[in-house]
């Protein structure tokens, strides 16, 4: 990268995919990553609230799981579903270490916060945190590096240590609904009050699926203080 900067990169031709890491003559995703990323658009559209992805033909605003509860946080969205090489990258970074993949991510998540009205001026960036036992594990935060990069991209600061994860928790994967609340519930504290005080913030995951860790955070959010919550992840699921 010699002495250019970060930011100069994404906009240098000739270069490799931001995803996939095909040659691409110019811009940073190849059109096979760029179809993937805008394709969806044509299939389903996003919960207004909860930002997971619902089909075209189903006409309401909300999901079901939003009629019939509103999570806490004001909305969350995504660069797209959990699919291709979306999925791919989310991948390479949390359990292959490939934490170069944070900048590119980093980029179209600010890209989602940039175009969508609703997200206001949010002032501080969290990452939803991760255990200690689970950080000791992966040796680094994936939503912390990607906040990292969001908020340098945004102009925000970034508050790393203000959400802590104070209780390990066994995978939600082959939980039902009903046991990953209890599973997550009060797992999550904010331990500097002060600093979230009053802050509209944007917190920031790898992943959205069920939405109950977003909700986890968001409450202990509010309960530190804290004035709104809007969330942003790389990936989502679909309803
Ligand atoms: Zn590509
Ligand atoms: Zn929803």
């Amino acid at each position: 990268m010699g002495t250019m900067g970060r930011r100069d990169w994404l906009f240098v031709k000739g270069r490799e995919c931001f995803l996939c890491r095909r040659p691409v003559a110019a811009g940073h995703l190849c059109p096979s990553c760029s179809r993937t990323l805008e394709m969806w658009e044509q299939e389903f559209r996003p919960c207004r609230r909860c930002g997971r992805l619902l089909r075209k033909e189903y006409t309401a605003e909300l999901c079901p799981q939003c009629q019939e509860k509103l999570p806490p946080f004001r909305l969350a969205r995504a660069v797209g579903p959990y699919r291709g090489e979306l999925r791919r990258a989310i991948l390479e970074l949390k359990y292959r270490g490939r934490r170069s993949l944070a900048f590119p991510l980093g980029y179209l998540l600010s890209r989602v916060v940039a175009e969508e009205p609703l997200y206001g001026r949010p002032q501080a960036v969290i990452p939803v945190p991760l255990s200690s036992r689970r950080f000791k594990e992966r040796a680094f935060n994936q939503s912390a590096l990607l906040s990292e990069e969001l908020g340098r991209f945004l102009g925000l600061k970034v508050l790393d240590r203000v959400l802590v994860k104070e209780r390990h928790t066994p995978p939600q994967a082959g939980l039902d609904r009903p046991a990953r609340l209890q599973n997550l519930q009060g797992s999550f504290a904010v331990v500097e009050s002060s600093s979230v005080e009053g802050l509209d913030v944007l917190l920031v995951d790898d992943v959205l699926t069920t939405g109950i860790t977003a909700a986890a955070c968001t409450v202990a959010l509010l309960q530190g203080g804290a004035r709104s919550v809007a969330v942003v992840t790389v990936a989502t699921s679909l309803c």
